[in-house]
């Protein structure tokens, strides 16, 4: 019987992965591995086209790269378009997060252009916000997602677009709303470093869940794994101070 199978869009990883966030490839890929499904991993850089792929992900970076990336980002605007109304699923953390809003207004400099899969829009903050954070999902089991954040933009979400997740510490998207993070339809924002997947595998399951249910367009329960460790480390991580 032929194996099952995620491809993954790493959109680039050279310009943006900061902080560890590698860690979540690393993640999805073995939690798919250790199940026995096949991972195909392609990473887009510089002026590559971006092919279909059931997940996508963009790591944080700062803000020069950021620049860069956008430009290349905002060309195929249409096709990302598209790929996320046929459900793609796509993981954005930080500064990605910020380019898959309408856009992101740096303290100095132009406006960068987002690719608008999410009804947000970022813009410098006075403040850097660096700390821990805890927050609470309405769709997972736990409910919480634990990270670190180190960003200075404030975002603002709208629309149909909804938080991730309410905080319980840390400032998330802007240290005002209480939010942290965004989602609409298989696209998902947060500003969690860490990185994210490794101490929230609840999180990574769902995304990888919704990634097969995309491709073969039927619902998928994941086998389970001993994720005894994984979850020491949750709770060890959540209500830590900032
Ligand atoms: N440059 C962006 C900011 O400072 C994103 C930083 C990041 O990805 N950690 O808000």
């Amino acid at each position: 019987m032929e194996k099952i199978k995620i491809s993954v869009g790493h959109l680039y990883p050279k310009q943006l992965n900061l902080y560890g966030d590698m860690g979540n490839i690393i993640t999805l890929r073995k939690r798919c591995r250790w199940r026995g499904i096949d991972f195909e991993y392609v990473e887009i850089n510089g002026e590559d086209r971006i092919p279909e792929c059931d997940f996508y992900f963009i790591g944080g970076g700062q803000d020069r790269e950021q620049v860069e990336v956008s430009k290349s980002l905002y060309k195929q605007k249409d096709f990302l378009t598209e790929q996320r109304d046929k459900g793609a699923v796509f993981l954005g953390i930080c500064g990605g997060y910020q380019l898959l809003g309408h856009y992101y207004q740096p303290f100095e400099g132009e406006r960068l252009n987002g690719v608008s899969l999410l009804d947000a829009y970022t813009v410098a903050g006075e403040k850097r916000f660096i700390g821990n954070v805890t927050a609470r999902t309405g769709f997972l089991r736990p409910s919480t997602l634990v990270g670190f954040e180190n960003h200075s933009g404030l975002t603002y979400i709208k629309g149909d677009t909804k938080p991730l997740a309410i905080l319980t510490t840390g400032n998330g998207n802007n240290g005002y709303d209480n939010t942290e993070g965004a989602k609409f339809l298989n696209v998902f924002g947060t500003y969690l470093h860490g990185s994210l997947l490794p101490k929230n595998p609840h999180f990574a399951d769902f995304l990888i869940t919704l990634a097969l249910e995309k491709r073969y367009e039927d619902e998928i329960e994941l086998a389970p794994l001993d994720d005894k460790l994984e979850y020491i480390a949750h709770r060890a991580a959540v209500g830590k101070d900032y």
